[in-house]
């Protein structure tokens, strides 16, 4: 029976129809439930930009017809996104390569010495690029309830010394799913006059999102996570400090002037707003597939999705738990709200051996390791010695043996009841 019959259908992506070999010799339609690395372009994403491709110049400064089309679209582009972030008068939206690179110039335009706090559970993305930045850094520990993330932040706010303050904060975890109480971490900041940036690579996807409600001062998300190609992301909010940054980049397009100076020396007036931090010729098909994708989702509706997505999750759980060899990997209880995102460990199992015979005997693309979030994984794991996975080697256990990484599952608006009732079979 299907789970989700009273439920909108999904969405149409690309490669829903793409056939995959089996280790037996059959063919099968591939299963893709590795969304949260990476999801299917939405059909209507993939359709809006073969459309526009043959009209696509280069945005800015050409005199052409194509090059003041393609202006148009971009700049018509941040305002789609705006409007999809419900960002406030005076936001910007500043175009970058991905969450990860959103981050990092984050990292390098807040004002020096900024105490940045960040809970050992984000993903490295979120966690690595304040310290690398040159930036103090106080890592909280993995919280096991909201409550307790919002007392912990609290506490090591009291403590801190004066001068401007970050949280960097993921807004739903790409290893459990679990959804963070961003808004009561950001009321918490702002009471002790912190700022908040919300990592929101998992949440926008999944989730209508308000940057007006949840009231942080800037949110991060990538393009390939929400149904567009490779290649773009979004890093918006509050202007003040990105303004008074240096350029993320230096080069063509940030600058108002350049001057050659009677002393030999070159002098630079850089521009303010988004065009500071987006040197370069820009990835206009990139920014131009998120716009249309944030109107995809727009027109679907985030109830309709949201609920089919519940549905999928209740499916999903209720059947792994029927599974006694099956461990789900939760940070604050097993009915804790979360995206279409959920890691397991399989008594007896090797993580990654797993995951290969789901690919080679079911043709189901799920994801082993410790999903760039070792610290989280490991304490989830509770073993502090767990090898690196995902982003390193392979850890070579065998079954039997305790695990060291995990298997995620993970899925979003164009998956069908099948590939999940295929996945809990073939578990
Ligand atoms: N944050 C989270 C929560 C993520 O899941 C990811 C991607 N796995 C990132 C940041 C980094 O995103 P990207 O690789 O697109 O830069």
């Amino acid at each position: 029976m299907s789970l989700a019959t009273s439920l909108r259908a999904p969405l149409p992506v690309l490669g829903h129809d793409v056939q995959v070999p089996l280790a037996n010799g059959e063919k099968v339609g591939y299963a893709a439930l590795d969304y949260a690395a990476s999801s299917p372009a939405l059909q209507r994403v993939w359709d809006d930009v073969a459309a526009y491709a043959p009209y696509y110049g280069s945005v800015h400064r050409g005199a052409g017809y194509l090059s003041q089309l393609s202006t148009d679209l971009f700049e018509q582009s941040r305002r789609t996104v705006a409007e999809f972030l419900d960002l406030r008068e005076g936001d910007q939206v500043v175009f970058t390569r991905a969450t990860t690179d959103s981050l990092n110039l984050l990292a390098g335009a807040v004002p020096a010495g900024t105490q940045v706090f960040a809970f050992e559970t984000e993903h490295h993305a979120s966690l690595l690029p304040w310290a690398h930045a040159g930036l103090p850094v106080t890592y909280l520990r993995a919280p096991r309830s909201h409550a307790e993330a919002v007392a912990a932040f609290d506490e090591a706010l009291t403590g801190a010394p004066e001068g401007p303050k970050l949280l960097c904060v993921t807004g739903a975890s790409n290893v459990t799913g679990e959804l963070w109480p961003v808004a009561e971490l950001t009321r918490t900041a702002h009471r002790h006059g912190a700022r908040v940036v919300l990592d929101a690579a998992q949440l926008a996807p999944h989730h209508r999102v308000s940057v007006r409600e949840l009231d942080v001062d800037w949110i991060a998300f990538s393009g390939h996570k929400l149904y567009a190609p490779f290649g773009a992301g979004v890093l918006a909010g509050r202007a003040d400090w990105l303004d008074a940054a240096e350029p993320y980049l230096a080069g063509g397009g940030a600058t108002r002037t350049v001057a050659r100076e009677a002393d030999g020396s070159v002098a630079v007036q850089w521009h303010t707003g988004p065009a500071r931090h987006e040197a370069g010729s820009p990835n206009v098909i990139g920014v131009y597939a998120i716009a249309s994708a944030c109107r995809a989702l727009t027109e679907a509706g985030f109830d309709a999705l949201e609920a089919r997505e519940r549905a999928l999750v209740a499916r999903l759980k209720d059947g792994l738990a029927e599974i006694p060899e099956v461990r789900v990997l939760n940070l604050f209880g097993a009915d804790s709200d979360r995206v279409g995102v959920l890691s397991f460990v399989v008594r007896g199992w090797n993580s990654s051996h797993f995951s290969a015979a789901l690919s080679a005997e079911y043709g189901i693309g799920v994801r082993d390791g410790l999903f760039c979030a070792h610290p989280l994984v490991r304490t989830l794991l509770g073993d502090e010695e767990a090898a690196p996975s995902e982003c390193g080697a392979p850890e070579p256990s065998l079954p039997g043996e305790r695990s060291l990484n995990a298997i995620r599952v993970s899925f979003g608006a164009g998956t069908p009841d099948e590939h999940v009732d295929r996945f809990l079979t073939a578990v």
